[in-house]
Order: C-alpha cells, then structure tokens, then sequence
C-alpha cells in the first residue's frame, strides 16, 4: 500500500472523493452561485486565488463576525484563516466597523492629510521604533515603495531576499534558487524583463552566503520577513538577525523587514519583541482591521536621505504611491485598530489559544508517530511534514504535500473548520476560543484515525 509522510494514501485519497461530494450535495446554494458567477468572473471568482482553496466548488460567504465565519448555506465555521491575516484580530472589529461608520460620512478621501494620519504614525514610531512613516493600499505596495526608496536613497541597483520569499505582488522578488543559480519565479506570468539582473537571492540562516553576497556593495536592501512564513515557517536562527544586520551595515545595505505576517509575535512585531533595528519597516493586512490599508516606516537617518533623493531628483512622478494611500477611512481605520483591537490584552489570548494548539499539535503527532512538527509565531501556528522545523526556503519547500494538504483541509472545512490554503499555517484571533481549538484537535484527530497506515 503506497505511503507518504505516514499516511496511507490509498485511504487518504478514498476519504477525499467522499468528502468532495459531501461538500457539493451540503452546498446547494453555493453551487448555484458557482454556475453563476463562471459567466462574468474569471474562473468563477472575483480574485483568481479564491480559486485555490481545497473545495470542489467555491465556498460563499454570507457573514462573517469575531472568529466566526457563515457561508450562503447556512453552515459556520471557526476561522483559523481569518483572511490570511487581513482579519487577524477578528473579523470587523466592533471600534473599527464604529471608526469606519462615523468617517464614512465625513468624507472618504481628499488627497491631504488629517489628524488620523499623525495619531497612526506617532503610535507605529512607538511600537517599531522608527520615527517617521509613510502609508500606502496594500502591503505588496508599501514592499514596492519601500525598496524604491532604499535604491533612490543609496544609490544602488540591487536588491537581496531570500530563497522562498512572498512579500506580495513585488516584481523584483520572484526569485528563487534553483541548483545554486538565481532563476525567475517560474509560475510568474506575463513576466518580460530579466528580474535576476537586479535581484540576489540567498538561503536563509546562512550568514556566510549572506556576507558574499553583499560584499561587492552594490545591494541597496535585504528585504526579508524575520522569520519566513510563506514556504511554510522557518524560524530565524537564535542569533541570525545580530549577526545579519552586522554584515549588512558593513557593506552599506539597508534592512527592510516586512512584518505583514509577523506581526503575530506582538503589537511591535517580531523587531520589537528582539530588538531588531530595520532601516525600512513594512505592515499591512490587519493594520486597519481588515480595510486596505498598510504602512512602511523609516530611521532617521534613512529618512533623510529618502528626502533628499527626493528633492534631488528632476519634478514629475517618483513612482512612488497611489491617489488612494492614506485616505481618510483607511487612517480612521487604522487608528481605531491600532487604539482598541491591536493590543497587549488581545495578543495575550492569542497566544494562549496558539500554546494550546501548538501543545496539542505536538501530542497528536507524537500520539500518531508521525514525522511531522510544529512551528510557533505567536499567534501564529504551522504543521509541516517534516522531522525537524526547515531552516531555510529549500528545507521548508521540501516538505511541502499540496495534495495531503488539501485532504486535511477539505475534511476539517467540511466540519466547519477554516484553514489558509497554500500552506497548514493556522491564526488564533482574541475570539478564538479554547473549545474551538480543542475542536480543531479533536477533528483532526479523527482525520489521522482515518487515514493513518494499519
Ligand atoms: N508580505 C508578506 C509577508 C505577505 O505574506 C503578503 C501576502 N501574503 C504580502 C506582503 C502582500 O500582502 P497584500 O497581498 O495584502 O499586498
């Protein structure tokens, strides 16, 4: 009987054709609007990745409140998704939906900037220790943004991320190392200029293959995540980002942080909680509670010289920002998130209810005897098929299991169970509740009875 990471797959794929039908035949309304929306929607969705979840057909939601989720059907369930971190702390937080109902009527956007803007950047300057800020729609845009300035700023062409990276929709990062060699994102499309010309791409927690490649002093940023978590999690060695940021202010090239995922580990992210010190700092997804919203903050020094780029530079466009960054809605939001639902209290429960998944993940696999583990980011939890957490973008690639993924996923989805797709990376928000982790457990652990070898 053919096995994979401990599972019998002769079962395992059994089960996943049963709980596709069950899917469709529980579904009615949903199917219907799946028949529907084919004609005016590019593969039936308004967002082509809303294509990629596990299910037969495309799941619609008709609400969705605190950690809650209810589709067309009528069927809740428990978001361990919650927006990939766009609803982290909740789907419509009540001080948000109130900011965005009182600012809804005063104006929405007017090109100039209000109290908001100055309360959200005062408070990011506190949290990230970076004194001033600048605001855009979404994270991929502030990535953009932020290493256009780093170039303008020092003057150089390249830039460096890591093998495995995602920081959004970013042109430059879709980079990836295949047998040693820096080759473009294969499943990139319409892409038509060489993007590895500008682009280094190393293994993360290597410092040695980090100093070579900054060496020769032509990279403007590393742009990285603190810890990855788009290839599945990898966890940056104890003293990597000492030792990293040592080298790169030796050759001259700046940190970019993207903390869009990381901020799990706290209101001041990952750099706060290990006293990182990024010349350039970038936040999105739940910054304003699930509005399109994101934010990129400089040092001092960097934001001088950002200045002075600027006022070197010929009028016209910078290329730099959109009609829409920083509008009033966005900055009420913005405020609103980070005053009442981003805060030491919300994170608190969050990470109780990750030490509680993450423990039981643990015993379920120990129980199990799989060669499986688990990663931790705060509030943030992910089960890899591996036997040790990955520590780089190879490692992490290598245990991937698209299919064993999306069985796990469908069948806990079909018991009213929502996990990110992509990867097995669960969020706990501050309304997830020690029964609906416990539940997740116990589903789960019905799943491995199933499937698991005799
Ligand atoms: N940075 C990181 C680390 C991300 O994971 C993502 C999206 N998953 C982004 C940036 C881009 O966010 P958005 O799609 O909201 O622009």
């Amino acid at each position: 009987m053919a096995k994979r990471h401990g599972i019998d797959l002769g079962k395992m794929r059994e089960l996943h054709q049963r709980e596709r039908a069950d899917f469709l035949a529980r579904r009615p309304r949903a199917t219907a609007l799946a028949g529907q929306s084919a004609r005016h929607l590019l593969f039936g969705v308004p967002l082509h990745w809303m294509d990629d979840w596990p299910t037969p057909s495309p799941l619609f939601v008709a609400e969705a409140q605190g950690a809650q989720l209810t589709d067309v059907d009528g069927h809740r369930y428990v978001d361990f998704c919650l927006g990939d971190t766009g609803a982290m702390f909740g789907h419509s937080p009540a001080p948000v939906a109130a900011a965005i109902a009182c600012e809804s009527a005063r104006g929405l956007t007017a090109m100039l900037p209000g109290e908001d803007a100055l309360w959200v950047a005062g408070e990011l300057a506190q949290r990230f220790g970076l004194p001033v800020w600048q605001f855009a729609l979404s994270a991929s845009d502030a990535n953009r943004f932020a290493i256009r300035w780093a170039r303008a700023a020092t003057g150089r062409d390249q830039i460096l991320v890591f093998n495995g990276c995602y920081h959004g929709t970013v042109d430059d990062v879709f980079v990836d190392l295949e047998d040693g060699q820096a080759k473009p994102r294969a499943s990139l499309l319409g892409q038509v200029y060489p993007l590895t010309e500008h682009t280094r791409v190393v293994e993360f927690n290597d410092l040695a293959v980090l100093e070579r490649a900054l060496s020769d002093g032509r990279v403007a940023c590393v742009l990285a995540e603190p810890a990855m978590t788009n290839i599945g999690m990898v966890l940056p060695d104890p003293d990597y980002w000492q030792q990293a940021q040592a080298i790169m202010r030796r050759h001259g090239s700046l940190l970019l942080l993207d903390e869009t995922h990381t901020i799990s580990c706290g209101p001041g992210g990952f750099t706060a909680l290990h006293g990182l010190r990024p010349d350039l700092l970038v936040l999105g997804k739940p910054l304003a509670g699930g509005l399109p919203a994101a934010a990129y903050g400089f040092s001092a020094e960097l934001g001088e010289r950002a200045q002075q780029a600027k006022r070197d530079a010929p009028a016209g466009h910078s290329g730099i920002g959109t009609t829409l960054s920083a509008n009033r809605l966005a900055c009420a939001a913005m405020r609103a998130t980070l005053a009442e639902v981003m805060t030491d209290d919300a994170y608190q429960i969050m990470f109780e209810r990750a030490e509680q998944l993450e423990r039981g993940l643990r015993e379920l696999f120990v129980r199990f005897d799989l060669p499986w583990c688990v990663t931790r980011l705060g509030a943030r939890c992910e089960f890899q098929f591996a036997h040790r957490p990955p520590r780089n973008g190879s490692e992490a690639a290598a245990g991937q299991d698209t299919e064993l993924e999306q069985c796990i996923h469908l069948y806990l989805l079909n018991r009213g169970l929502l996990i990110t797709p992509f990867h097995n990376m669960l969020l706990l928000s501050p309304h997830t509740t020690a029964e609906d982790v416990e539940r997740l457990l116990a589903m789960f652990d019905e799943w491995l009875r199933a499937v698991r070898m005799a």
